[in-house]
């Protein structure tokens, strides 16, 4: 086995579906690779870049949490949103950050800091994959 069917779901429906060599993603416990053949696992994913590699390139995802689902031939990456570099809107993420950054800074509640925080997070890994691509 040298090669796993990654597909990528969101509640919006399908991102993707290929072939890869290898996964590599960031757990919330960790990084992870994935090879064919790995045994099965279910893991949380953090806001973060999900790398699947080919023979021949390496495609980019930026993910906003959701789970990743490992059997030996398949992985099914199940993200809140799930947007390759091209998807991603620059203007609006940079927009999403200024938003975010303003509430961090204003005093407030709890629940609406972890909001901000984690809308930062994504807004930052969206600038991220879009920038490097
Ligand atoms: P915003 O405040 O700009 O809506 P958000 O982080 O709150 O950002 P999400 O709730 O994570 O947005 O995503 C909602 C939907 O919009 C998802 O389908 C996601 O893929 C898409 N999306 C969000 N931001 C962008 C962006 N900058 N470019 C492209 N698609 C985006």
């Amino acid at each position: 086995m040298k090669t796993l069917i990654v597909s990528v779901v969101t509640p919006d429906g399908p991102v993707m579906e290929d072939t890869f060599e290898m996964v590599s993603c960031k757990a919330e416990n960790g990084e992870l690779g994935v090879l064919p053949g790995h045994i099965p696992l279910v893991a949380p994913l953090t806001i973060s870049v999900v790398r699947l590699k080919a023979s021949d390139r390496t495609d980019r995802i930026a993910v906003s949490g959701g789970f990743l689902e490992v059997r030996p031939d398949k992985v099914t990456i199940l993200a809140q949103s799930a947007e390759l570099p091209s998807d991603i809107d620059v203007e609006r993420a940079r927009k999403a950050k200024e938003r975010a950054e303003r509430r961090l800074q204003t005093k407030q509640d709890d629940i609406d800091f972890r909001r901000a925080e984690l809308s930062l997070r994504r807004a930052l890994n969206r600038l991220d994959i879009a920038q490097n691509r």
